[in-house]
C-alpha cells in the first residue's frame, strides 16, 4: 500500500492574501489524533512536493481541514493558494504526534498558544470531547499581526458554540483570546509579553500561570518557540515529549529554511 492517497478539495476559503485554508476528502483508513501533523502535497513534473501540515480538523470528523500560508515563491505553496474545489492534493497516511494531551501531565487548565497557522492542531484540539474532559478550562491564544490574520475567530466564538456534540463544553470551558501586535484591537501585544505583565490573566479572570496547575502546548515561529519555552522553563515547567508527559509541549508552525 502506498504511503500517501490522493484527496479531493472540497473547498477552498481565502482569508487575506497571505491565509487560506481548504477541506478534502478523507481516506476512511487515515487514522490520527487530535493535534497531530501529516505530509500533504502536490505532484511537480511527475514527482510528488511534500509539506508537513497540521491537521486542523478533528480526529473523528469525515473530512480533513487545512489551514495555509500563502508563501509568494514557496515551491509548495506558490501553487496551493491556486488550489479549486475538485482538484486532487496528496496527503500521507502517517500522522505524527507532539501536540497531543498525553505528551502532557494531568492538570486544571490547558493553555494553547499558536501564533500565525500556528492555530491549525488547536483548532483540531478545540474539537475534541477528550480535551474538555481532561481540563477544567481551555485557553486558545491566537497571536498575530494583523486582525485580518485571526482567521477562524468566527467559527471559535459563534459556530463552535452551537456544535451539538460540543457546543455545551465550548461555552462553559473554553476561552479564546486572540491578540494582534500590529492593528488597533481590544487585545494587543505578543502572547509572551501578556503572560509575563499578567495582563493576560487579569483579563481572561484566571490565575497567572503555575506548574503546579497549568499545562501548555505552543505551536508557532521558531521565535515564539523559544521565548515561550524561555518563559515557561523559568517558572518550572519541563518539556514533555512522546513516552515523558512533561507540563508543556511544542511544534513548529513552520521551519526556517
Ligand atoms: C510540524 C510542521 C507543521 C506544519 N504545519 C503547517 C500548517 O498547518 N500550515 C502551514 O501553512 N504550514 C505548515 N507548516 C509549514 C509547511 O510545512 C511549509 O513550510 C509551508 O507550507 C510553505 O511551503 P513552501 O514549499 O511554499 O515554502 P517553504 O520552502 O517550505 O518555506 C519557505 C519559507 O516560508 C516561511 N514559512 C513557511 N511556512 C510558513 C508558515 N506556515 N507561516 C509563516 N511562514 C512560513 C519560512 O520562512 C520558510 O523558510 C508546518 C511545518 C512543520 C514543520
Amino acid at each position: 500500500m502506498s504511503n500517501f492517497t490522493q484527496e479531493r478539495v472540497l473547498s477552498v476559503h481565502h482569508w487575506t492574501d497571505t491565509l487560506f485554508s481548504f477541506t478534502t476528502t478523507r481516506d476512511p483508513t487515515f487514522r490520527f489524533r487530535s493535534g497531530e501533523f501529516t505530509m500533504i502535497g502536490l505532484p511537480i513534473n511527475e514527482r510528488p512536493l511534500l509539506r508537513a501540515y497540521s491537521v486542523a480538523s478533528a480526529s473523528y470528523e469525515e473530512n480533513l481541514e487545512f489551514f495555509s500560508i500563502k508563501v509568494p515563491d514557496g515551491p509548495l505553496t506558490s501553487r496551493l493558494q491556486h488550489l479549486k474545489e475538485g482538484d486532487s492534493v496528496i496527503i500521507g497516511r502517517k500522522a505524527t504526534v507532539t501536540l497531543i494531551i498525553d505528551n502532557l501531565k494531568k492538570g486544571r487548565r490547558l493553555y494553547l498558544i499558536g501564533t500565525g497557522t500556528g492555530l491549525a492542531p488547536f483548532l483540531s484540539l478545540i474539537k475534541d470531547l477528550e480535551t474538555y474532559e481532561r481540563f477544567e478550562n481551555v485557553v486558545l491564544l491566537h497571536g498575530c499581526r494583523r486582525v485580518a490574520e485571526l482567521a477562524y475567530g468566527e467559527l471559535i466564538t459563534k459556530r463552535m458554540q452551537g456544535n451539538e456534540l460540543i457546543g455545551n463544553l465550548v461555552q462553559e470551558q473554553l476561552i479564546y483570546y486572540p491578540t494582534v501586535t500590529r492593528d488597533p484591537f481590544r487585545n494587543r501585544g505578543r502572547i509572551t509579553d501578556l503572560i509575563t505583565s499578567r495582563r493576560l490573566f487579569e483579563e481572561i479572570a484566571l490565575p497567572a500561570l503555575r506548574v503546579e496547575h497549568d499545562r501548555v502546548m505552543i505551536c508557532g515561529s521558531p521565535a515564539l518557540l523559544v521565548d515561550t519555552k524561555e518563559l515557561l522553563t523559568s517558572r518550572g515547567y519541563v518539556e514533555g515529549n512522546h513516552g515523558e508527559p512533561g507540563d508543556f509541549v511544542v511544534e513548529k508552525a513552520f521551519a526556517e529554511r
